[in-house]
């Protein structure tokens, strides 16, 4: 009989999770009550809404929950607690690195402003650090509905920030909206302050939008880009290029990309060759965290521990952590694997 690994055991790198969205359920209730906020029933339920973001509406109402969630933000030890408890639960997961991703534009007005919530976030983010041993970066993510300048703005701020925990630039929100071109300014002064360049595509947007982070953003990474998988010549373009796909399986599926976790094309991204590296994207809105994405992999795609091992390996080479974490975590991944089996519990818990 095959062992059946725990996959909170299996060391990885977490690198698609969205700041607001990373809060814990408990925590959203806390912060409505102490600032008197009225949350929605979608918010109040422990169960995660039922979204459908693939037209319109669908993705208005998810924005509009995202905006409700991150009202409930409002002062530094709020931002400590929520990064603190991400970490807690980032490495209950398995998680031995994570690069969480923030817009801090939407935090400004309750925080002083641009500057002083990104310094606000990444004060955090070493704190969380030092206390949970995860290793923390921050991708700064600018937000497509906005103007291009605005993105310009933020790549600057960002690059600024980079020796001080920013290691990438993104670009999230409805990938139906504007053109990746227009933020091309943008992502060319980030690249050239040496930050990662992630935007969002191939979610909502088939496979055009993930061409067009390769051909106008020049994304090393892509966040989510499943629906290369329509696109035999853009899955080898990149496989032979390797750009790490951030693939979020539970996500997907809370916003009807897909209709069953089945349907998510994590086979076809995996035989083409393409990196990936799973991701929970918003927990709090879609109810699942890291270890459930690898769970989703074995259990509706059949992989393998050795093919979960691999996915392991690859969200940590896409990953900008440090050489010395790189080769722990692998060294990791690698006594999952072929470990004396002390830590393979059948099923896990
Ligand atoms: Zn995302």
């Amino acid at each position: 009989m095959e062992r059946v690994r725990d996959v909170r055991a299996l060391p990885k790198a977490h690198l698609h999770l969205h700041f607001t969205g990373s809060m814990r359920p408990a925590t959203l209730l806390d912060l409505a009550d102490k600032y008197g906020v009225h949350l929605p029933e979608a918010l109040k339920g422990g169960e995660p809404p039922k979204l459908r973001a693939t037209d319109e509406r669908g993705w208005f109402r998810f924005q509009r929950l995202y905006d409700i969630a991150r009202s409930c933000l409002r002062s530094p030890e709020d931002i400590q607690r929520l990064v603190r408890e991400t970490a807690e639960e980032d490495v209950r997961d398995g998680s031995g690195w994570l690069e969480i991703q923030v817009d801090p534009t939407s935090y400004a007005p309750r925080l002083g402003g641009l500057i002083p919530a990104l310094e606000i976030i990444l004060d955090a983010v070493r704190a969380a650090s030092r206390e949970t041993g995860l290793g923390i970066r921050v991708l700064v993510a600018a937000n497509r509905m906005k103007h291009p300048l605005d993105a310009r703005t933020l790549a600057r701020l960002a690059v600024r920030y980079a020796d001080q925990g920013v290691i990438g630039f993104g670009l999230s929100n409805d990938e139906r909206r504007g053109f990746a071109r227009d933020f091309d300014r943008a992502f060319a002064i980030a690249r050239d302050g040496g930050l990662l360049a992630a935007p969002h595509g191939g979610e909502l947007s088939g496979p055009a939008s993930v061409r067009d982070c390769l051909d106008d953003l020049h994304a090393t990474r892509v966040g989510h880009g499943v629906r290369a998988a329509e696109d035999p010549a853009l899955l080898r373009r990149l496989a032979d290029r390797g750009v790490t796909c951030e693939v979020c399986p539970a996500s997907n599926v809370a916003l009807g990309v897909y209709e069953k976790p089945e349907d998510v094309p994590l086979r076809t991204l995996y035989d083409a060759g393409v990196p990936m590296a799973l991701g929970a994207d918003d927990p709090l809105l879609f109810g699942s965290r890291l270890a459930a994405q690898y769970e989703i992999a074995r259990t509706a795609h059949g992989f393998s521990d050795t093919e979960l091992a691999e996915l392991a390996r690859q969200s940590v080479q896409g990953s900008r952590a440090p050489e010395d974490v790189r080769r722990k975590l692998l060294a990791g991944v690698d006594a999952w694997l072929g470990g004396t089996g002390s830590d393979a519990r059948p099923g896990g818990e």
